[in-house]
């Protein structure tokens, strides 16, 4: 069994699809083994995406972060990292394949619903930040 983290982004959150979402993670065989909402601070963002702190967007991606409530959640399942990143769709919605979390509910690159870790290496340091273990289950 592999874990992954995914964050429903401001955007969706704000849209009111977090139920939408969160149930097509449980019909495709992720389960949902912590979950909360919360409201980062400038310095979460900034440290949660510091790998892309030298690219032009950067100032913008935290902005955007920090613009309302998301919420956290980590996944459970066989291959979790590959199949959320499947069910999630490419980064930018125009190019996101049809049924996909980005297609169905992302307006932009900038604004694109939903975050997941891209390697099981990486899902278990995001996991860490967002969650103690007792949260876990
Ligand atoms: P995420 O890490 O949020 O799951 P991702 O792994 O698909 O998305 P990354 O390359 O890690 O994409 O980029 C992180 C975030 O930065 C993207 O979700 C997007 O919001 C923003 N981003 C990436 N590339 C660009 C770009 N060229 N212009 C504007 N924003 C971008
Ligand atoms: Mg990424």
């Amino acid at each position: 069994m592999e874990q992954t983290l995914s964050i429903i982004k401001p955007d969706a959150v704000a849209k009111g699809v977090i139920g939408k979402i969160l149930d097509r993670f449980e019909s495709n065989g992720l389960k949902i083994a912590a979950t909360k909402k919360m409201q980062l601070s400038r310095v979460d963002a900034e440290t949660f995406y510091a790998i892309h702190s030298e690219r032009p967007f950067f100032k913008d991606l935290v902005d955007f972060m920090i613009s309302g409530p998301v919420v956290v959640t980590v996944l459970e399942g066989e291959n979790a990292v590959a199949t959320n990143r499947d069910l999630m769709g490419a980064t930018n919605p125009k190019e996101a394949e049809a049924g996909t979390i980005r297609a169905d509910f992302a307006e932009n690159i900038d604004a694109n619903a939903v975050h997941g870790s891209d390697s099981a290496e990486n899902a278990a340091i995001e996991i860490k930040f967002f969650f103690a273990g007792r949260e876990i289950s």
